[in-house]
């Protein structure tokens, strides 16, 4: 992982870019990354609840008209 460089004051919650909080000479860390997963962890919640792995529930997508013209 790269180093994170933006850290925030502990006492004034500035930002800085040092470990010392160039306001009021706290003691700056470094702010929490952001939770993000690729996977959504509730997903299969959400599937469950709109009845995805039920059967019949591919007949109530949406479909495109058909494309297809007799000449
Ligand atoms: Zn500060």
């Amino acid at each position: 992982m790269g180093k994170q460089l933006l850290n925030q004051c502990q006492d004034c919650g500035a930002w800085t870019l040092s470990t010392k909080c160039h306001k009021c000479g706290g003691t700056a860390r470094a702010a929490a990354p952001i939770k993000w997963s690729p996977e959504d962890h509730h997903a299969q919640y959400r599937r469950r609840l709109e009845g995805v792995e039920g059967e019949g529930w591919s007949q109530k997508l949406p479909t495109l008209p058909d494309m297809t013209e007799e000449e």
